[in-house]
């Protein structure tokens, strides 16, 4: 599904990626944990193309992440992504935002996008709210929409990054079920940046520990909670936990 050969990237003299390699299989749940600048955000920026690497190969189904702008338009279609800060557009109601990928990219009518806007708002428990502008919700029914918006891409992956550390703590539960039902119910591959290992213990396949721009340790959640393999794995963990 995902696939990172010996992807390098650099920030002028600063390696901000080290020769990250990474098989990401289809349905697979992959939490990614470690210190503030680990490279956490620029690793799952890279795979949507939000950022540029300097070496090595990065294929999404095949297709492989490179200059040819047909490429990252496949990529995209395929990839969705979430963000910390929510990123919505203040501008256009919650069912607007919801309508323009779909109609714009996806080409669906408007009827079309309405339905698989409305069907995604009513999942995240926030159909009620169509009509209000972002700016007019909390912090957590603004990330509810945020990924009720990128489900109505009908993607195959979804990047999360840190999609509750800008949440009130009440806030934090609403988002975070959200997430669980779609980890659980879906086939979707998830990939998440996140500090919630509650979560990760539930729904994790895989977690992998970044420090320094490099994968230092991926294991499964019961291994990396319990025996991990490093030093600075464990200093980490004894942080958060
Ligand atoms: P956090 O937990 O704080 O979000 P992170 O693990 O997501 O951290 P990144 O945002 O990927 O870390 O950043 C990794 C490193 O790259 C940091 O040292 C950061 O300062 C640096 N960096 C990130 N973006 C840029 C940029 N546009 N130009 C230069 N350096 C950058
Ligand atoms: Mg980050």
């Amino acid at each position: 599904m995902i696939e990172l050969n010996d992807v390098n990237k650099w920030y002028g003299d600063f390696q901000v990626l080290k020769n990250i390699n990474l098989y990401v299989k289809e349905g697979e749940k992959i939490v990614i944990a470690g210190p503030s600048g680990s490279g956490k955000s620029t690793l799952i920026r890279c795979i949507n193309g939000l950022e540029h690497h300097q070496s090595g190969i990065i294929r999404v189904d095949n297709t492989i992440l490179d200059h040819n702008i047909k490429h990252l338009e496949a990529i995209r279609k395929k990839v969705s992504m979430v963000f910390q800060h929510f990123n919505l557009f203040p501008h256009l109601s919650v069912i607007e935002n919801l309508t323009l990928g779909p109609i714009w990219v996806l080409k669906k009518s408007k009827k079309e996008a309405y339905d698989i806007a409305m069907h995604y708002l009513e999942r995240v428990k926030i159909a009620d709210q169509a009509n209000k502008f972002p700016g007019q919700l909390s912090g957590g029914q603004q990330q509810r929409v945020a990924i009720a918006r990128s489900l109505s891409m009908s993607p195959s992956v979804m990047l999360f990054d840190e999609p509750t550390s800008a949440l009130d703590p009440e806030m934090v539960k609403e988002v975070l079920d959200v997430m669980v039902e779609l980890a659980e119910k879906d086939k979707i591959t998830m990939l998440c940046v996140t500090h919630e290992m509650g979560f990760a213990q539930r729904v994790a396949d895989t977690v992998i520990f970044m420090d320094q721009g490099a994968i230092v340790e991926q294991s499964s959640p019961k291994e990396f909670f319990h025996q991990p393999k490093t030093e600075r794995g464990r200093q980490f963990l004894a942080q958060i936990l």
